[in-house]
């Protein structure tokens, strides 16, 4: 199910060219409250933090699980460490992403402790510890069941629920996320009663750096996932995170499919450009869901969605029969092929 997630498309096709990632007219940092400059980022003393063992990868090193001992007690932790051998750019990139995510305080965003610091630059920023790893493999996990009993209708939609609560969290701070994707959310855990959490603000982190965006045309895009004012204008709003939310739902009922398979970036901004939208993400898609995909995938971005009318309405949809009955996807069902609904 999977292909390569970002690609390139051409400077020409964004705007008049001069500009591939325009500043946000929001993600202003003074929009959320609390924490205003680095400074302000609370420090974590290096000696009351364990390493346990590498989780990931991320952009500037390695991801390492392992505890915090606070006064009262050890706390699990994740904590991304910036490598030795980075560029000053990457510095900077490092303290904008501990100074975004520590303004945020909600259920649904990963939670951040901290930085481990001496000095001005971190060199590891402790967030909250996710185990249950990131949506899109979990739902990839699922779909490789054979029998479509390894989840439930009821529990993906309450996936769903968890980042959209996430997503209207950040609309109401009017600060916009422009990566909203399954494998950037991440799960408490991969058994029941888990939460999912949005965790990677890469894309937002990398818009602080605008002159940077102007030089560096060939910047990686998320295109299957981007709204057409966004492909076509560079142009990004709560809205445009809505049409990614759309693009989530698909993944998550799909089971983690890749969408548009087989088409490429360039194709891909032709047929979502003419009109083109995704089809149904598995056979048993109820019509509700369907129809919530295509109110988040409105060409006009002022008729698209809210947040909050999207958080509403799967807040209804948890309590019809017919969408939590309906049966899930198994590795031998395909999405249906671009066009057939
Ligand atoms: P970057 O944005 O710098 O590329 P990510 O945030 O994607 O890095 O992190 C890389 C990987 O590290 C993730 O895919 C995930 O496996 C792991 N990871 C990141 N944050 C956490 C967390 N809070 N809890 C558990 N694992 C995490």
């Amino acid at each position: 199910c999977s292909e390569v997630e970002y690609g390139n498309i051409p400077l020409h096709s964004l705007g008049d060219g001069t500009c591939s990632i325009p500043l946000m007219e929001t993600n202003q940092l003074y929009e959320l409250s609390g924490v205003r400059t680095f400074e302000h980022v609370r420090r974590i003393p290096g000696n009351s933090l364990f390493i346990a063992q590498p989780i990931g990868r991320g952009a500037f090193g390695t991801v390492y699980r392992g505890t915090m001992q606070t006064e009262k007690a050890k706390v699990d932790v994740a904590m991304k460490a910036l490598n030795n051998a980075v560029s000053a750019e990457a510095d900077v990139d490092f303290a904008t992403e501990a100074l975004l995510v520590s303004r945020f305080h909600h259920p649904n965003i990963v939670a951040c402790f901290g930085v481990s610091a001496a000095d001005f630059q971190p060199s590891c920023i402790v967030l909250e510890l996710l185990p249950g790893g990131d949506v899109k493999s979990f739902l990839q996990r699922c779909r490789s069941i054979t029998d479509s009993l390894s989840t439930s209708m009821n529990e993906l939609l309450d996936i769903t629920i968890d980042i959209a609560r996430g997503c209207q969290y950040m609309e109401e701070h009017r600060f916009v996320h422009r990566d909203i994707a399954a494998r950037n959310c991440l799960l408490t855990s991969t058994g029941k009663g888990r939460a999912a959490k949005i965790a990677d603000f890469g894309m937002a982190r990398d818009v602080f750096r605008s002159e940077y965006y102007r030089r560096n045309a060939s910047h990686l895009l998320p295109v299957k996932w981007m709204a057409p004012e966004s492909l076509t204008e560079g142009l990004f709003s709560s809205k445009s995170d809505v049409w990614s939310f759309g693009v989530f739902l698909w993944e998550v009922f799909s089971l983690g499919c890749s969408q548009y398979p087989g088409l490429s970036n360039q194709e891909v901004m032709a047929y979502v450009g003419n009109g083109g939208r995704l089809s149904l993400p598995s056979p048993y898609c109820p019509d509700e869901l369907y129809e919530l995909m295509q109110h988040c995938w409105i060409k006009a971005s002022a008729d698209r969605a809210t947040f909050s009318v999207v958080l509403e309405k799967l807040l209804e949809l948890v309590g019809l029969p017919a969408v939590t009955s309906a049966r899930l996807p198994t590795a031998a069902d395909a999405p249906l092929p671009l066009g057939s609904v």
